[in-house]
């Protein structure tokens, strides 16, 4: 006889105020490249289509956020998972205990992986979780692609708890919030790394280090004061190996051009980041463009990207990828 399927140990209150229209409306909208407030068992998340560039561009448009940090991808299970991330034995026995659930694994981006470049930061790994709210689950199966969600906040503003907060806080930014009641506040996801052979706490959350370790073992936690990277440990910020050179309006020998907009009449533009110099396209193609140029050219010329908007994201990540060999390791 099947098992009976077990109640998540952070399930949700059921979620009356959402109906299967709206479930369908909302999944549409995330298909046509929209944002929407979801419920999550941990704070409501602000989703957009995570295979979507410019649908994630709008998600840190929409927050404010100076600069793109990764993006945890929401999945509705280890199958899902599986079409993004490199799955270990480690990582099927923490799935198979705490998923649906707050626990969050980074793990190596697989070659196909359908996720933007910049969801992830440009790394090579991807965060992946399965919320236990229902109403979430069923978004992302019916939308059928990883949810890209940080929280539905305005940045450095609260963490919203409910509809109302996400409604208040970003107003049209969030042109539709699914209401799945009030989330159990006050904890985060727990954010392992299981891209080296030491498993490392990342993020301390609601699933507890003992718990963690009670299946696979010791967790290691970052040095994140002395700036030393433990080994297996991954780089929170994308570092190309080719030199980076911003604001450039000239381009020397041997020199690629990354291009924002119209060049100049004496360079022929290597790429460009968008040709009718939109920051949303830009920052949609940031990662990708830098990571194709990174693999053929020593040097790379980058023309002057406008800092409003978007523009402060992508000049904050071109200015860590330029400085990643004189900072402090992560
Ligand atoms: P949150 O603020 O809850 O959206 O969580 C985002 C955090 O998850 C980031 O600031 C990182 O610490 C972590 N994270 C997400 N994606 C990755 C990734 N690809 N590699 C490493 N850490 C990640
Ligand atoms: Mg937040």
């Amino acid at each position: 006889m099947p098992r009976s399927p077990q109640p998540p140990p952070f399930a949700a209150s059921p979620s009356p105020n959402v109906s299967d229209e709206a479930l369908r409306e909302a999944a549409r909208h995330l298909l046509s490249g929209g944002l929407i407030g979801m419920p999550t068992e941990t704070v409501y998340g602000l989703a957009a289509d995570a295979t979507n560039g410019l649908a994630v561009a709008a998600i840190y448009a929409a927050k404010g956020r100076p600069s793109f940090n990764p993006l945890i991808c929401h999945v509705d299970g280890p199958e899902m998972a599986a079409a993004c991330a490199r799955i270990d034995a480690r990582a099927l026995e923490l799935m198979d205990r705490f998923w649906p659930g707050p626990l969050s694994l980074v793990l190596p981006r697989s070659d196909t992986c359908p996720v933007s470049e910049l969801a992830t930061a440009g790394l090579s790994s991807i965060a992946v979780r399965s919320p236990a709210h229902p109403v979430a689950l069923e978004l992302i199966r019916q939308v059928g692609r990883p949810l890209a969600a940080p929280s539905a906040n305005r940045s450095e503003e609260l963490s919203p708890t409910t509809a109302r907060h996400v409604i208040e806080g970003l107003g049209e930014r969030a042109p539709m919030v699914l209401d799945g009641g009030t989330c159990l506040a006050g904890i985060e996801s727990t954010i392992v790394s299981l891209i080296g052979p030491d498993p490392v706490m990342l993020r301390p959350g609601a699933v507890t280090r003992h718990e963690i370790e009670q299946i696979i073992g010791p967790l290691s936690t970052p040095h994140s004061s002395s700036g030393v990277i433990s080994p297996g440990m991954m780089r929170r910020h994308y570092a190309p190996r080719a030199r980076l050179r911003l604001n450039a309006t000239t381009v020397g020998a041997g020199e690629a051009f990354l291009a924002f907009g119209p060049s100049p009449a004496s360079i022929i533009a290597t790429l460009n980041l968008s040709e009718s110099s939109r920051l949303d396209e830009a920052a949609a193609n940031l990662f990708s463009m830098l990571r194709e140029l990174d693999s053929k050219f020593e040097a790379i010329a980058i023309a002057p990207i406008p800092n409003e908007g978007l523009g402060e994201g992508i000049n904050d990540r071109i200015k860590r990828a330029s400085a990643h060999l004189f900072e402090d390791g992560v």
